[in-house]
């Protein structure tokens, strides 16, 4: 957010993504990036103040959504105020997020802007503001997040070295066949995740 301070010009705050404490003070002429004053991790300031304002537009939206939004005989020019305003606040958090992931996110921050982006994007493609393909790239970035984490959970549950109950059970045939399972998913997933990058053909690919 963006807050005006007579004395001092625009006085920039936001929430730091690691620590969650407010971060101020900062000239957006300065740089790049910036460090934290509380955990001292590297934030890119473009990227942040993108995400902040993308937060915004994304609940500003879903507080004005009606459901003519999910009304595919209906072209945006024929929305009520509301829908029209929710539409393209949803845009503006979509070309924000875009913005954002030009750097590095930190990982709870990335994985929190692919879901909205998957949201959004399937929102846009049914008033065909933007193409098929890239909705489906969203998407499947989307479900490629959820597949992993619940492999990676699996996993790092079953490799632990003092086994607990719950772990014991994880051993068990069937939760073996549930890694394979989810490994397979997770390798043909990426494989079209590759496939719809290269048919998107990005200028600015997605930081990811
Ligand atoms: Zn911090």
């Amino acid at each position: 957010m963006l807050e005006k301070n007579s004395s001092e010009g625009a006085d920039i705050r936001f929430e730091c993504p690691h620590c969650g404490r407010e971060i101020h003070g900062i000239d957006a002429h300065d740089t790049d990036w910036i460090s934290c004053r509380s955990c001292g991790k590297a934030l890119n300031l473009a990227s942040q103040l993108a995400m902040e304002r993308a937060n915004y537009n994304y609940t500003f939206a879903q507080e004005l959504a009606t459901p003519e939004l999910s009304d595919l005989h209906r072209r945006p020019n024929e929305f009520s105020p509301e829908a029209k305003d929710a539409l393209y606040a949803y845009q503006r958090a979509y070309t924000g997020i875009q913005l954002a992931l030009r750097a590095e996110l930190p990982a709870a921050q990335q994985a929190r802007a692919i879901e909205i982006m998957a949201d959004i994007a399937g929102i846009l493609q049914r008033h065909q503001m933007i193409s098929g393909l890239e909705a489906k790239y969203w998407i499947q970035l989307m479900v490629c997040q959820t597949v992993r984490e619940e492999y990676e959970d699996l996993e790092a549950r079953l490799s632990k070295s003092h086994p607990t109950l719950l772990t014991r059970i994880l051993h068990h045939p069937r939760w073996q066949l549930r890694r394979l399972q989810l490994r397979q998913a997770l390798t043909r997933r990426e494989e079209r995740l590759k496939m719809l990058e290269r048919e998107l053909a990005f200028i600015d690919a997605p930081h990811i």
